[in-house]
C-alpha cells in the first residue's frame, strides 16, 4: 500500500508540476508574444508610411501627428500624405529617440553580415559592407544586374555571352580590323577561373589625353583583401620587343572604368600596338599572354 500511496504521490506530484510547468510555459509563451508585437510595433511605428524604409532622424511629423521620413518629405509637396494637413518643420522628437535606442540588423543579414549597428551607423555599414552583392563587371553599356559571384558568372557567361576559361594563365589574340576607327568603342572580357576563384580579364581602347591607347588589365571577383592575395603577368610583342606588367588585380568593386583611369594594367600605345600587329599596320592583331599566381595566403 505504502508502495501505491508513494506511486499515487510521485503521479499527484507529477502532474501538478507539469500543471505548474504549462502555467509557466503559458506565462513565457504570453511574455515572448508581447515581447515580439511590441518590438513589432516600434518597427512598424519606425516604418515611413510612404516608402516603407526605417525612419532615420530626423523623422517628421505634420500638425495631426503623422509621421514621414525626411527623404519623403522632400516629396510630397509640404503635404502630409495621411491627413493633408501642412507639413511644416515639425520633428519627432519622441520617435527619433526611438530610432536612436534601437540596434538594426545589416540589411544584407540574409548574405552572410551578422552585424547590428545603432541606426545612425546602419547605412555608413551597408555602403562599405562586404557581403553587399557585386555589380556585374561587365565592361561596355552599363548592365544594371547584382548579385554574389556564383550568381554573376552564370550572368556573364548566360547574358553576356563572355568566353569562360578554366585556367590560370592566358594566351589570346586580340584582333580588330580598322583599329583608328573604334577608339572607346572596343571592350572586351575574359573570364579566368582558377585558384577556385573567377578573375576578369579586360582590353580596350582608350584616350590617354589624346593619345590613342589600349590597356588589359585583370579584376578579382571578390572582395579587395582577397584580391590582393592574387598577382597577374601580361606580356605583349613582336620583333624582338615585349612589354611586360605585373600587378595585383583589383576588385571589381572597382569599376572597370576607374581601373582604367588609373592605368593600373598594361598599355600598349597604338603606334605600338600596330608595330606589334606586323601586317600593314591596318589590323589590330596583339597577341596578350600571361598568368595569375597566388602572391599570399590570407
Ligand atoms: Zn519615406
Ligand atoms: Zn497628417
Ligand atoms: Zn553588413
Ligand atoms: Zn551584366
Amino acid at each position: 500500500m505504502e508502495d501505491d500511496g508513494l506511486e499515487c504521490l510521485s503521479t499527484c506530484d507529477g502532474i501538478y508540476e507539469e500543471h505548474i510547468y504549462r502555467r509557466r510555459c503559458h506565462h513565457q509563451l504570453l511574455l515572448a508574444s508581447a515581447n515580439k508585437s511590441r518590438v513589432t510595433n516600434v518597427h512598424e511605428l519606425l516604418q515611413c508610411p510612404i516608402c516603407t524604409n526605417f525612419m532615420y532622424p530626423p523623422i517628421n511629423q505634420c500638425l495631426n501627428g503623422h509621421t514621414l521620413c525626411s527623404i519623403c518629405k522632400l516629396k510630397v509637396n509640404n503635404c502630409c500624405p495621411t491627413c493633408g494637413e501642412e507639413l511644416g518643420y515639425i520633428r519627432c522628437l519622441a520617435l527619433e529617440k526611438v530610432a536612436e535606442s534601437l540596434l538594426l540588423p545589416c540589411k544584407y543579414g540574409s548574405l552572410g553580415c551578422m552585424e547590428i549597428f545603432p541606426c545612425y551607423r546602419k547605412a555608413k555599414h551597408e555602403a562599405k559592407c562586404n557581403f553587399r552583392p557585386y555589380n556585374c563587371p561587365y565592361p561596355g553599356s552599363e548592365c544594371s544586374v547584382v548579385g554574389d559571384i556564383a550568381f554573376l558568372v552564370d550572368h556573364l557567361r548566360d547574358d553576356h555571352k563572355v568566353d569562360m576559361h578554366n585556367e590560370c594563365s592566358f594566351d589570346h589574340l586580340y584582333v580588330k580590323s580598322n583599329p583608328r576607327k573604334t577608339e572607346n568603342a572596343a571592350k572586351t572580357l575574359m573570364v579566368f577561373n582558377c585558384y577556385g576563384q573567377y578573375f576578369c580579364l579586360h582590353f580596350e581602347a582608350f584616350k590617354l589625353g589624346i593619345a590613342p591607347v589600349y590597356i588589359a588589365f585583370l579584376r578579382f571577383m571578390g572582395n579587395v583583401v582577397e584580391a590582393q592575395t592574387f598577382s597577374y603577368r601580361l606580356e605583349v610583342g613582336a620583333h624582338g620587343r615585349k612589354l611586360i606588367w605585373e600587378g595585383t588585380p583589383r576588385s571589381i568593386r572597382d569599376s572597370h572604368h576607374k581601373v582604367r583611369d588609373s592605368h593600373d594594367g598594361l598599355i600598349i600605345q597604338r603606334n605600338m600596338a600596330l608595330f606589334f600587329s606586323s601586317g600593314q599596320r591596318k589590323e589590330l592583331k596583339l597577341r596578350v599572354t600571361g598568368r595569375i599566381w597566388k602572391a599570399k595566403s590570407t
